[in-house]
């Protein structure tokens, strides 16, 4: 017998760390997929953040408020028993690169090995955004504010570049 989990609820699950317009562009894509879709912020304590877990939810909650069908919550541990924590069926992630795809292939063997129940879902990066990753957005900061400053905004939802910035003062 087949155990149900909820269908139509996906997790999208990763570090934000910062928040980009290509996460959102996910989730936002997602919502339109999945009656119900959890942004899931990863905590690992054996990774110092650029941006506290409250930082990061505070952003995502702020993009996704228009967005009546998308909650944020961070957790801790793994993502796939966060997600069967959840009821939710789906683990949604992005997918950029072949090297992405490589690792996550990967990820999510482990997860189905994990969870048999839980499926991953890839959306493919659309591709005005499949070139940003929050390794490049700490990279740009890192070069000083002013010359940061005005490429940030290609990359970033607005209400990331001042929290951003900061950092680097
Ligand atoms: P993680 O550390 O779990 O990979 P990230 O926050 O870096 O967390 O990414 C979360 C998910 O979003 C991953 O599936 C990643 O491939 C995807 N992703 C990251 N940047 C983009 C982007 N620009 N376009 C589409 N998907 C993306």
């Amino acid at each position: 017998m087949v155990e149900r989990l909820n269908p139509c609820h996906a997790v999208y699950v990763g570090s934000f760390d910062p928040l980009t317009l290509g996460h959102q562009d996910i989730i936002y894509r997602g919502a339109r997929i999945f009656a119900h879709l959890t942004v899931g912020i990863g905590i690992n304590p054996d990774k110092k953040p650029l941006f506290s877990s409250e930082d990061r939810l505070q952003m995502l909650q702020e993009i996704v408020e228009p967005l009546t069908n998308v909650k944020v919550e961070c957790f801790h541990g793994l993502a796939v028993k966060f997600v069967k924590s959840r009821e939710a069926s789906v683990i949604l992630r992005g997918v950029r690169t072949l090297t992405d795809i490589e690792s996550e292939f990967t990820l999510s063997l482990s997860n189905r090995a994990l969870e048999p129940n839980i499926e991953t879902v890839f959306l493919m990066a659309s591709e005005k955004y499949s070139h940003i990753s929050s390794t490049l957005i700490r990279q740009i900061a890192a070069m000083g504010r002013d010359a940061a400053a005005e490429h940030l905004k290609e990359f970033l939802p607005a209400v990331v570049i001042a929290p951003l910035l900061s950092k680097y003062r």
